[in-house]
């Protein structure tokens, strides 16, 4: 199994053999990134949570939600190389930084905001 540095290079020789970094400035794939995230929120589109969770059971459903969770992944991988970004480090920052926002004690169990726990 590739880890995010070989599955990014990967990526980059498939984008490269299309000549198709012409098109990917970062504003370019950003946007590809958010319509990629929003053919993620179309699978949810006009159904209950109860429906969501019957289809977690359907294969084609499974299939579908794996195949747009990739194209998010793919997009994000290639921001984060054409910007120097290792995207490993930057979540593990990140979750040191959540860590002192949503202090155990303040935040368990609770959905607020950061800026709103008291
Ligand atoms: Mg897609």
């Amino acid at each position: 199994m590739p880890d995010l540095k070989s599955l990014s290079q990967l990526l980059v020789e498939f984008r490269d053999k299309r000549d198709w970094k012409q098109f990917h400035s970062l504003k370019n794939l950003i946007i590809s990134l958010h319509l990629e995230t929003g053919e993620l929120l179309e699978l949810m589109q006009w159904k209950t949570d109860q429906e969501v969770i019957a289809l977690q059971a359907d294969p084609g459903f499974q299939r579908d939600l794996a195949g747009e969770c990739a194209d998010v992944l793919h997009y994000l991988l290639l921001i984060a190389e054409q910007n120097g970004i290792d995207l490993i480090a930057a979540a593990e920052e990140k979750i040191r930084v959540n860590e002192k926002r949503y202090p155990v004690g303040l935040a368990y169990g609770s959905a607020k905001k950061y800026t709103s726990l008291d």
